[in-house]
């Protein structure tokens, strides 16, 4: 690991300061749970980190709730356990904290934060290798679109780089209408976590649009009354990312949906909203047969890659699943 300077501001304006104009020269530091990783591979390599850990005060670090403006505010540094955990938000965005708690480990919950959750890096295998010069390394290629591409985007399109978001918490965030907020030396900034993401195809560019010397504070999310839900199938059921994930939201009136969202997480460079699916529900009851059609909706167009054709399949049915039991329905298959 290379030698950098260590920081350790108390306040949101001075960690705005240490930061820098271009990426690459000073990272910030939360959880440290994804970062370090990229420490000690020598893949961040750079001369300052700015910790959050001591910046004290409500907007980093605390879950509000304002009945007024009826929005719930959940801070950057709050811990993914606290999410998971949180009785408030279980009542109102159990989709949320059903992604919390099923994330990673409880090591990672306890230290990974909502915050690094949504900057987090890719999990590329190749990216992580720090002897593969990738596109988003400064190399010439992307080197899973000819090779192991089987955790791999099936929604590619047209990006040279082929990664998926990695973030879990991302799908159920945009289909429950978040807002990301972030400080910069220019003030702040509000951005919909709905176009909080971008593909990244080079090194100077991140899997989200922040500024280099732009800080997320906090993610405010409308108390709308949307039932939602998400539906992941993993590999493993702890230590490691799902291979697809879908969230869903809608509102029920009369038995009928509207509103709906329905975004997949895992199949695409970004959170891949899938408004076909979404359209296919307004004003129809969630059954059986609509959530299936849903599904079926989901995946139309999908372009797998050589080796990841099962996420297709996965995907279908991670979306009908999602949303029966946002529906309430009868979870059959966990009998
Ligand atoms: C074994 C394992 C399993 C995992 N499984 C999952 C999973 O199932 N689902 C999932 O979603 N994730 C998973 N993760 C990733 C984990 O969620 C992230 O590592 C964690 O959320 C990152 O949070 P952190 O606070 O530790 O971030 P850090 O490691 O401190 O930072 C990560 C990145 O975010 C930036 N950053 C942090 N805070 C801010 C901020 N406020 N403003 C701007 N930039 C910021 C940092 O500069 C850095 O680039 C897993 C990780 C591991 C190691
Ligand atoms: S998918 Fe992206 S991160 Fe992975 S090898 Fe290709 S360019 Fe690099």
């Amino acid at each position: 690991m290379k030698n950098f300077m260590y920081y350790q501001p108390r306040s949101v304006e001075s960690a705005i300061r240490l930061l820098d104009s271009s990426w690459g020269r000073t990272e910030l530091l939360a959880g440290g749970t994804s970062l370090m990783d990229l420490l000690k591979e020598n893949i961040a390599a750079p001369e300052r980190v700015v910790s959050l850990s001591g910046i004290p005060g409500q907007e980093l670090n605390h879950i509000t709730r304002d009945d007024e403006a009826k929005v719930i505010g959940i801070g950057a540094r709050v811990e993914i356990s606290r999410i998971a955990e949180n009785s408030v938000l279980r009542e109102l965005f159990p989709g949320l904290t059903a992604a919390a708690a099923a994330l990673g480990s409880p090591q990672i919950r306890n230290m990974g934060t909502l915050g690094g959750n949504l900057c987090q890096r890719n999990t590329c295998w190749y990216y992580r290798d720090p002897h593969v010069p990738c596109l988003l390394k400064g190399g010439k290629k992307c080197f899973a679109t000819e090779g192991e591409n089987q955790y791999h985007a099936i929604f590619t399109k047209g990006h040279p780089c082929v990664i998926v978001n990695p973030s879990s918490l991302a799908p159920i965030l945009i289909c429950l209408n978040a807002t990301a907020h972030a400080r910069s030396p220019q003030g702040e900034r509000l951005i919909p976590l709905k176009q909080f993401f971008q593909a990244p195809s080079k090194a100077e560019q991140r899997e989200h649009v922040l500024a280099p010397n732009e800080l997320l504070t906090r993610v405010t999310i409308p108390m709308s009354g949307l039932k939602n839900a998400v539906y992941e199938i993993r590999q493993k059921q702890a230590h490691d990312w799902p291979l697809v994930q879908a969230a869903v939201s809608f509102r029920l009136d009369g038995g009928r949906a509207s509103q709906v969202s329905v975004v997949l997480g895992y199949v695409a460079p970004t959170p891949h909203v899938a408004s076909a699916a979404a359209q296919s529900l307004e004003g129809k009851e969630i059954n059986e047969t609509t959530a299936a059609e849903a599904g079926r909706a989901a995946v139309d167009g999908a372009a797998p890659l050589s080796q990841n054709g099962y996420k297709v399949k996965l995907a279908e049915v991670a979306v009908k699943r999602a949303l029966l039991i946002a529906a309430g329905a009868n979870r059959y298959w966990e009998a």
